[in-house]
Parts: C-alpha cells; structure tokens; sequence
C-alpha cells in the first residue's frame, strides 16, 4: 500500500514538473535570511501581496525585503513600506531576471530568472525561485561541474544533473519547493553567464538515464576515481547493477589522481588502537598494505577496519590507498579523489577532449544505462 502511494506520488511530480518544466529553488536554504535586497535586472516585474494589492517595480528601484514580528516588511525606495504574510514577485515578459542579495552577508549578489516567492518562517524568510528548468540545469552544472570547458563535457554533467533532479523531485514536498540549493540537493548559486554550458542544457534539454527498467538512475560522480571506479555497494551498501566497479584508463594524469599523507608511528598506533587494534609488535612493517585495485577493508594481521572509515576519520581523500612503513614514519599513498562511485569527472573531461560524445562518456562509467527524455521515465521507488 505505502509502495503503491509512493509511487502514484512520485509519478504525479515527475508529470507536473514535465508539464511546467519549471522547477522551484529554495535559494539561501543554509543561511537563514533576515533580509534581502531584491533588484530588477531584465524584464518587468510586479509584487503581489498576500492582501492581493499589486505593485510594478522599476530597474532603478531596490526592494528590501525584511522580517518583522513573524511577518514580511517589504519596502520599495520613496515609498511608504507594506506588511503581509506573503509576498510574489513575479516576471512579466517571459526573459525577466533579477538579482538578490542578503544583508549583511559577504557572498557576492547572485542573478536569477522567473519568479520568486517569500514568506517567513520559524525566524527565518524562505525565498523561493520558480525557474525554467534548463536555466537551473545550466546553473548546477556551474556550481558543480569542475574546472574543465568543454561541450560534451557540459553535456554530460548536464544530463547528470538533470537525472538526479528528477530523481529526487519530492524530497522537499513537505517544504512547498522541489529542491534547495546547497549540496543536500545540488549546488545552484544562481544563473550560469557561460554561453558554452548555458548551450549544453539546451542541446540535452529533457534528456535523462534510464535503468534497463526504464527508472531514472542515482547519477553519482566523483572528482577523480584513481583509476578504477567503486561498485556502490563497497561505498553505500546500496547494489545498483549501472554503478558497477569500471577500470579508467582516462584519469591517470589529472589533477586529482593521487595524494599522499604520512603519520608518525606513534599517531598511526594512536589512531588504530582507537579503533580497535590490539597487536604488539615493534615491527613498523605489519602496517604495510598493498592496494592495486580497489579493495574495501584495511588488513593488518587479524586486525580489520572498512577503508571507508579510515577515510572519513582521518579526512582522507579516498579509500583507494595503499600503506608504506619508512623510518618512523607511516606513509599513506592514494589515488583518486572522492567516494570514486559512478562517473569520473576528471576522466570525463580527458574523455570529452579526446573526441567521445557525451552518450559514450555516459555509457562507459554507467553500466547498461540509456538515455531518454524524461517522459519516458517509469517511477518506481
Ligand atoms: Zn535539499
Ligand atoms: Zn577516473
């Protein structure tokens, strides 16, 4: 019964959002706004108080938005101010957008497009940016995306993006909005300028992964694998037959191929006998592990802890790493460049400048995926 619900839920907000192609952004979601100032960019927008009165708003004229005793106080340069409980701001000519900043904040005042929408919430305001699907697609991808321009590239991530904001349409149904915008859901800081990306979203514009059930796929990626891909359920205890371990032959000279941190015997022994290791042994060798494709745990003697704790409790940045004992020192030597499941940016990238097309780049780090539009996704839990 709850199946069946979930999935009647899921399948009425993947529709809704096809049919609107619009999606709603709870922009500063970690920052708990007290006021923002809201400035006309392009177009013509118009202010509708929850009260239902209506007012214009020039280029020219700076609205401050602010809470005040659990409601809104909106006010407009030389004019008096307004109480209500609501506020929608909305664009009038279809290519409006505009700039919001939050006072007393150091970020930079961020662009965006469509509508936004207000109101105040448990000593916060919520601001809620109803924008065109793809303009939010080319956004995450510029907050996302990495360091590498190139069209195929962009396309990849874009289709990525997309899959996984489909996938995940509901998670804050409860909310009133579709999805925040930190990395809870997917970085967007606002409208991309790169023409480049901009044209990725709308040359994939609908296009997703599909499962060989037809169900939109957990499109994972990480900065750089190492070299071999993880299988999910090494990372997430989660099987999925497309994030299957793929070796890649792409990433081996990026950036974030390999790392190394050392540790003195003494702080190597401190932090293993925390977590459970009771040999003695004077021998600093016993710590020596070889790890030439991806293994999950750490084995030393009878002692074994999961890679994947080691990782997070040292703040390592990945599991694929191998150990070496020198004088009195421990020596850890890495590769790769995050969780390594799913696909590989920096191999990606190589992939993209050497000619692959995004579908092939795709289907080389996802196993026995396809692409579709969107329409054609089954929602299954
Ligand atoms: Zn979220
Ligand atoms: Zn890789």
């Amino acid at each position: 019964m709850i199946r069946f619900k979930t999935l009647f839920l899921l399948i009425l907000t993947v529709l809704s959002a096809v049919g609107s192609a619009q999606v709603k952004v709870r922009i500063f979601a970690n920052q708990s706004p007290e006021s923002a100032i809201f400035t006309v960019i392009e177009g013509i927008y118009e202010m509708k108080f929850s009260d239902g009165q209506i007012l214009r708003i020039a280029k020219d004229e700076p609205v401050i938005i602010m809470k005040y005793n659990g409601r809104l106080a909106v006010k407009k340069r030389n004019t008096y101010g307004f109480i209500c409980d609501s506020l929608l701001i909305t664009g009038k000519t279809g290519n409006d957008s505009f700039s919001i900043r939050m006072n007393g904040s150091f970020h930079a005042k961020q662009l965006y497009s469509g509508d936004l929408q207000c109101f105040p919430d448990l000593g916060t305001l919520v601001f809620i940016n109803i924008c065109d699907v793809e303009k939010y697609i080319s956004g995450v991808v510029m907050a996302e995306g990495g360091a590498g321009r190139n069209l195929e590239y962009f396309k990849t991530q874009a289709i990525i993006a997309r899959t996984y904001m489909y996938k995940y349409f509901d998670k804050h149904n409860s909310d009133k909005y579709n999805v925040c915008d930190n990395t809870h859901c997917q970085a967007f800081n606002g409208l991309s300028s790169d023409t480049l990306l901009n044209e990725a979203a709308l040359e994939t514009r609908g296009i997703v992964i599909l499962d060989k059930d037809s169900t939109l796929i957990i499109s994972a990626f990480s900065s750089n694998c190492g070299g071999e891909t993880a299988s999910s359920e090494d990372v997430w205890l989660l099987k999925e037959p497309y994030l299957k371990s793929v070796a890649d032959p792409y990433c081996h000279f990026s950036k974030n191929a390999a790392w190394q941190k050392s540790f003195s015997s003494t702080e190597w022994f401190n932090y293993l006998k925390k977590a459970g290791y009771t040999e003695v042994s004077k021998d600093l060798s016993v710590f020596n592990f070889l790890q030439k494709s991806r293994l999950t745990d750490y084995k030393s003697g009878s002692f074994i802890i999961p890679l994947r704790t080691i990782r997070t409790d040292l703040d390592l940045r990945s599991t694929f790493f191998s150990v070496y004992s020198t004088g009195d020192s421990i020596i850890l030597k890495g590769r790769g460049y995050g969780h390594g499941v799913g696909l590989c940016q920096e191999g990606a990238m190589i992939m993209a400048s050497k000619g692959f097309t995004y579908r092939e780049i795709i289907n080389f780090y996802y196993t026995g995926v396809f692409l579709s539009d969107i329409k054609n996704a089954v929602a299954l839990p």
